[in-house]
């Protein structure tokens, strides 16, 4: 019986359940949230919970426990009826967006606070402070982003379920600038890339979801596809509203199937590394793309850049275009 309870209240926490129940309340203290209390009537909130300890006491009536407790009192059953209750429910899935929702804000908040951010983008040519902002580019410190989601309530089994922490409980992205996945809501995965070239692209299980900000672009005649998030943003920088990303030079089945959707010329700027291999992924793409109707062309980069390092080289638009104009078939 201790074990069963012990593995509901991993699975949620009080406050998830509240949340769910549609409780609103404000922070009150490092760990606590105060709101009006859902056992009596009051105007006045004097409800509180401990997100740390995950329990409950009111000031007005006098009530207080943990979740089992709570629903006991709130649906008027027994101990062994709430525990039923709550094992019959399994906690709704709409929850990961919100969770991934609020760790992209808290990256982007830490972005400013540390200089070896704003160094790497500025590195990789990323500097316009509006762009910065619409993308929602941020930046995982490590060992910072669990202590600040579990004071809000979420358990640690939601968080290790969305891959945000490990098995360990360590934050999953480490001295990473974070891309949400995408900038507009629902927030379906991040992107963390490290500061240094050891493990270098990282997102969090489950999937990378369509082609990137794919909405903006879907009605040009003519969409620039990149590979790296760093491209798409210089691309966008240097003034081209028609960029997209795939986030590597293998697309999904959904990422495909919006390309050739309509009627388009696809411009396919990926890395002209020495090995080939972003050259050779662009050239197979182009044939899948031409047998489905869609006119696609290969950007030649001068040798050994992507759209990013050709930026940072001191590539501008102008010269970017005259690729775009002498483009492969
Ligand atoms: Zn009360």
């Amino acid at each position: 019986m201790g074990e069963d309870v012990e593995k509901l209240k991993q699975h949620r926490s009080l406050l998830e359940y509240l949340r769910e129940q549609n409780w609103t309340g404000r922070p009150a203290g490092r760990f606590e949230i105060v709101g009006l209390c859902p056992l009596h009537d009051e105007t006045q909130p004097s409800f509180y919970v401990n997100s740390r300890k995950d329990v409950f006491y009111c000031h007005g009536c006098g009530h207080g426990g943990d979740l089992i407790r709570f629903v006991q009192l709130s649906r008027h059953l027994s101990f062994r009826e709430s525990l039923a209750y709550l094992s019959s429910r399994t906690p709704p899935d709409t929850g990961s967006a919100v969770v991934l929702e609020q760790a992209a804000d808290f990256y982007q908040q830490q972005l400013d606070q540390y200089p070896e951010a704003l160094a790497y983008l500025r590195q990789r040519g990323v500097h316009d402070p509006a762009l910065i902002r619409e993308l929602r580019i941020g930046y995982a410190p490590g060992g910072k982003l669990r202590r600040h989601l579990t004071a809000q309530g979420y358990s640690f089994a939601l968080l290790q379920r969305l891959g945000l922490i490990d098995a360990r409980g360590a934050d999953a992205l480490y001295h990473r600038i974070v891309f949400p996945l995408e900038p507009s809501r629902p927030i379906v995965n991040l992107y963390g890339r490290s500061l240094g070239s050891a493990f270098a692209h990282r997102f969090l299980p489950g999937s990378k979801g369509g082609l990137y900000a794919w909405k903006k672009v879907q009605h040009y005649p003519e969409v620039i596809l990149v590979e790296g998030l760093f491209d798409y943003a210089v691309l966008r920088q240097a003034g081209f509203p028609n960029v997209t990303c795939s986030l590597g030079t293998h697309l999904n089945s959904d990422q495909f199937r919006q390309l050739c959707h309509g009627q388009r010329t696809v411009y396919l700027a990926f890395d002209c590394d020495p090995n080939q291999s972003g050259q050779q992924a662009a050239q197979k793409l182009a044939c899948r793309l031409s047998a489905h109707g869609i006119a696609a062309r290969r950007v030649l980069l001068p040798e050994g850049h992507d759209p990013d390092s050709f930026f940072v080289a001191g590539g501008d638009a102008q010269r970017f275009h005259s690729l775009l104009e002498t483009a492969q078939p």
